[in-house]
């Protein structure tokens, strides 16, 4: 067995022990070319080929096969890979009288999916929620206590203003009304979207003779 491959023997299928349905291939040796199809096409680790030469596909765990499944023979250039016939399934599947079983696996399925719905729909909706926003603006700064303006924002909010930044070219020149550039980001403190919060700020902006740059908010 390689290292990486699983001993499927002791699992059910539908409530029968695996090991009680002989569904599994057979290689024809004497029709195998030993292409490997067969080895890279099983995703159950089914198959491995002898070295040879010849090269030769073997059955080496007959148990993984998935029962129902003949993808191998299909995909097999020579016709070398037989399986049982299929009425032995359908037969065991009386016998085993299985359907209560596979109407519980049903269930559990459906609300497997629900959940992965519902999971996903709630991803969907976080990923349309901004929580976080870059603001620039510009204009004249001085006189207008901006920042005490911005502070009275986020009192009572579950919001904070960050990494805020002022470029004055000379404070002198803040004081005589030289044009300014400020820089902040606005954070969610709850992950509420920042995007109403963002409207008030524009308007706060727009009250105090500002101009909007740029802003992050998509
Ligand atoms: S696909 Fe067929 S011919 Fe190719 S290795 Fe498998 S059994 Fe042999
Ligand atoms: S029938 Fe399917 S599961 Fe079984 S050996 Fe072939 S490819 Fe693998």
């Amino acid at each position: 067995m390689t290292p990486m491959s699983k001993d499927l023997s002791q699992t059910k299928w539908h409530g029968i022990p695996r090991t009680e349905i002989p569904w599994f291939p057979t290689v024809d040796a004497q029709k195998c070319i030993g292409c490997e199809l067969c080895f890279v096409t099983c995703g159950r680790d089914v198959y491995e080929i002898e070295a040879g030469p010849p090269r030769k596909a073997r059955v080496e765990r007959p148990y993984n096969c998935m029962v129902g499944c003949s993808t191998c023979a299909v995909v097999c250039p020579t016709g070398a890979i037989t399986f049982p016939p299929r009425d032995l399934i359908a037969k065991l599947e009386r016998e085993y009288k299985i359907f209560d079983i596979v109407r519980k696996e049903a269930a559990e399925k459906r609300t497997k999916q629900q959940v992965a719905h519902a999971r996903e729909r709630a991803e969907e909706e976080l990923r349309k929620v901004h929580t976080h926003a870059r603001i620039e603006i510009a204009g004249e700064f001085g006189e207008k206590a901006f920042l005490a303006k911005l502070a009275d924002k986020v009192k009572g909010k579950p919001f904070d203003i960050v990494n805020l930044k002022l470029e004055v070219p000379t404070v002198k020149g803040l004081l005589e009304k030289t044009p300014a550039y400020m820089s902040f980001e606005i954070t969610s403190t709850d992950q509420t979207d920042v995007g109403a919060f963002l409207d008030e700020i524009r308007a706060l902006v727009r009250q105090n003779g500002l101009v909007w740059v740029r802003d992050t908010y998509k």
